[in-house]
């Protein structure tokens, strides 16, 4: 019997997608999707920074998500290192809170920002301004007046009503105002393939192609008050291969270039964006930091060579590949249920006490992710089986397919590896759920960086709520 029929057997039926593996071992880690520190100890139970969960649940209750402080600061750091001639900006919009922003500034990166939201969380961390990029295509006359007041290094402008809201606030800046130019390079990216199109139908940046971009250039040039830092291309999530920066980097450069020819303004820097992906399953087998730098440097060289220029000083904004693989949500499970499929195989269903207000991402984009049992060690054979919410609704799920030990029963423990980035970020109050906190662990000791919504919180808007 083949590997997988054995695997059929035991799954009483159901394989799940092609690409996922019956394991020979249900309790047993897939390492790689998880932070450094993560392991099961002699109980079974998943520890992370030297925490079992076991713990962390009884004193801090579930869900919660789990931060391991040694795998965000080391991931941080390789970035920095790798890139070591960049510029490195954290994309805080995959998840920010104080914490989080010092440890970034204190690993030697910057940071990114896409809403005064989250400006004010970089602030109130003590971020300097001059680390911070503003992101965003619809950034209001006020929101732009903020951060030019509190001296931001760099915005990027979306859009030509912004740079003639930027003209006019700059006017009478004490210094200038650092702008850069978000440009579409008709090069979309998501996941194992690209498209590289001349039709940039999508809200963000100024097309190449139609010479928006080229005409945001001389708008922003002939601005006393601002500063034309460079170009900026961000084409998209969840890449794991550089092919797709490669046509994006050659289509910015010789837009980089034709500025200098036409223009006689050798602008300083370029800003190649972020999205480099990470292994949510088994499917995805993602870079290096190392390996991404030196591609990118080599394409980049390779093409200013071509066009002669120079070589701009080069930033990149990674969110996920930092925050993504540090987080795991830790859930207790509430109830289980066996489900019959067309043609007579089953399917578990298990839900936990969390689902799509912490983690939309499955509901929203279709992800994929894992996990494991994270309370006890099982001899059971594994099953297919899907964990899901406690929401209203039938696609609030939270892994699709997974094969965990047949015996899971009230009570155990999962947990969800790769949820650091978008999860927290995006988590909502639906059904008036309580957003879970944030728990850095390290070295045995687990701290509470964002802490777990409470009743008052949830009705602290609410002006008809009588006390
Ligand atoms: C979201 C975003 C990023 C970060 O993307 P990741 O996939 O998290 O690396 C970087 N730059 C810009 C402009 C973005 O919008």
């Amino acid at each position: 019997m083949r590997a997988h029929e054995a695997g059929w057997a035991h799954a009483e039926g159901a394989r799940g997608p092609a690409w996922l593996q019956v394991p020979e071992d249900p309790n047993a880690l897939v390492t790689h999707l998880w932070s450094t520190s993560a392991a099961k100890n002699d109980d079974g139970a998943l520890v992370v920074g030297g925490v079992d969960m076991r713990d962390l649940v009884a004193e801090h209750g579930s869900p919660a998500y789990v931060l391991d402080e040694d795998d965000f600061r080391g991931r941080a750091r390789g970035f920095r290192d790798a890139f070591a001639a960049y510029d490195v900006y954290y994309a805080g919009k995959s998840f920010l809170c104080t914490t989080v922003a010092r440890w970034i500034v204190e690993e030697g990166l910057r940071l990114d920002v896409c809403s005064n939201g989250e400006l004010s969380v970089a602030l109130r961390a003590g971020v300097d301004p001059v680390l911070i990029g503003y992101h965003g295509n619809n950034k209001t006359a006020p929101e732009l007046a903020r951060a030019i007041e509190v001296g931001v290094g760099r915005i990027v402008a979306d859009s030509f009503h912004e740079i003639e809201r930027l003209v006019d606030l700059s006017a009478d800046a004490e210094r200038p105002v650092g702008v850069m130019i978000r440009v579409t390079a008709g090069v979309e990216a998501h996941t194992h393939e690209f498209i590289a199109t001349a039709h940039e139908d999508q809200k963000f940046g100024f097309s190449i192609t139609s010479g928006d971009a080229f005409e945001a250039v001389r708008r922003v040039l002939a601005a006393p008050g601002l500063e034309l830092l460079g170009l900026h291309s961000h084409i998209g999530s969840q890449i794991f291969d550089s092919s797709g920066f490669e046509v994006a980097a050659r289509r910015v450069l010789a837009l980089h270039a034709r500025v200098r020819s036409e223009l006689g303004v050798e602008m300083p820097e370029m800003d190649l964006g972020g999205g480099f992906g990470i292994a949510y399953t088994t499917q995805d087998d993602p870079s290096t930091p190392a390996k991404l730098a030196a591609e990118m440097s080599a394409i980049v060289a390779r093409e200013c060579k071509d066009l002669g220029v120079a070589e701009p000083r080069l930033s990149i904004e990674p969110g996920r590949a930092i925050a993504g693989p540090s987080v795991c949500t830790v859930y207790e499970v509430g109830t289980v249920k066996e489900v019959a499929l067309d043609g007579g195989a089953r399917r578990t269903y298990i839900s936990v006490d969390g689902g799509m207000s912490d983690n939309v991402r499955t509901a929203l984009y279709d992800a994929d992710y894992s996990c494991t049992l994270a309370s006890r060690h099982s001899e059971a054979a594994p099953a297919l089986a899907r964990v899901v919410g406690k929401h209203c609704e039938s696609g609030d799920i939270v892994v699709k397919d997974e094969f965990l030990p047949s015996d899971i029963v009230p009570g155990d423990l999962l947990a969800v590896p790769g949820t650091g980035a978008y999860c927290r970020s995006l988590a909502s109050n639906y059904n008036h759920a309580l957003r879970p906190p944030v728990i850095a662990v390290r070295d045995g000791a687990a701290r509470v960086i964002v802490r777990r919504e409470t009743e008052d919180d949830l009705l602290a808007t609410d002006v008809g709520a009588v006390q």
